[in-house]
């Protein structure tokens, strides 16, 4: 990354001079190369750069804060540009300082609630994004099963089986799928979508959401991924549940959906995440 010419289009697009005093590596990423910017003048900003490739994951993880932004129910940081220099795409936004202690989870539990309310006619988004470094198809459906089936489980099944991954009764499940979601006809909720406990944090006690693959879903998806990879404590799950209470069922819908990240790991990254992949198939199964 040509760290003066990314100055420069800071500048341009802020309307104020970015001069750069010194960049700063941050770690805790999975997929993108993150830094901190400092200028002269003591504001900072953070970018995430990457690979050209990776272009159109920094556009629509932009346009994802500005929806979940758009909502006014919970932080995210705001992102200043997205765009690329030679072969490296980058994307801008507010530097947040995080506490070092995580500490209102119900108050994350509430805003999360205040965010799902948010709802459209259709599940999807009106494009596909990503989620992680996978493709996630938004093709817009009204039925939630069907959705959740050629959308979610389908595609990701898909690169398995091109990625030569032994997962074992992956038609078998989605056909078994009626069984699992029975009549279950949730509202479409704008949901964060890749809500694991690496891509939230707080700042000044506030609840902070970053890294998004937002689309319209049924909200339990996002509840479902914060029990995993890490986990959220319980007083998140018990003040969600009071603001907004879950229909019945939602325990026994969990596992499948978390599935869907768990495939998308076993893609990624493989090892241990396909015999969990596995384990998890025949456990919906039984
Ligand atoms: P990746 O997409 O590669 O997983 P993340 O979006 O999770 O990267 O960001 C990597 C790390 O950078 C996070 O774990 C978090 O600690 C930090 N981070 C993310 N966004 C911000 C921000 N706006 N301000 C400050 N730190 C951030």
């Amino acid at each position: 990354m040509d760290w003066n010419e990314l100055a420069a289009a800071i500048s341009a697009a802020t309307g104020t001079g970015f001069l750069l005093a010194r960049t700063e590596p941050v770690s805790g990423g999975c997929i993108h190369q993150a830094h901190v910017l400092h200028a002269q003048d003591g504001r900072q900003v953070f970018v995430k750069s990457n690979r050209l490739a990776h272009r159109d994951a920094f556009a629509c993880e932009a346009e994802g804060l500005k929806a979940i932004a758009g909502t006014g129910t919970i932080r995210v940081p705001t992102p200043l540009l997205e765009d690329a220099i030679g072969q490296d795409a980058f994307l801008v936004m507010e530097y947040i300082v995080f506490d070092r202690n995580p500490s209102d989870w119900a108050l994350m539990g509430q805003q999360l609630a205040a965010l799902h309310r948010h709802t459209a006619p259709t599940f999807g988004w009106h494009r596909d994004n990503w989620i992680g470094a996978s493709p996630q198809l938004n093709h817009c459906q009204t039925n939630w099963m069907d959705f959740f089936r050629d959308g979610r489980l389908a595609p990701q099944f898909k690169l398995a089986a091109d990625n030569g991954l032994p997962l074992r009764d992956a038609q078998k499940l989605l056909h078994h799928l009626p069984h699992l979601l029975g009549e279950h006809a949730p509202a479409p909720s704008l949901i964060h979508g890749d809500l694991w406990a690496g891509n939230v944090a707080f700042s000044a006690g506030l609840p902070v959401l970053f890294d998004p693959a937002v689309h319209f879903a049924d909200r339990e998806c996002d509840l479902a991924m914060a029990r995993l990879f890490g986990g959220f404590p319980e007083a998140f799950f018990e003040a969600y549940k009071a603001s907004w209470p879950l229909p019945p069922g939602a325990a026994h819908r969990r596992p499948l959906y978390q599935l869907y990240h768990i495939l998308n790991h076993a893609n990624l990254f493989g090892g241990s995440y396909v015999h969990d992949a596995n384990h998890l198939i025949q456990t919906l199964l039984c």
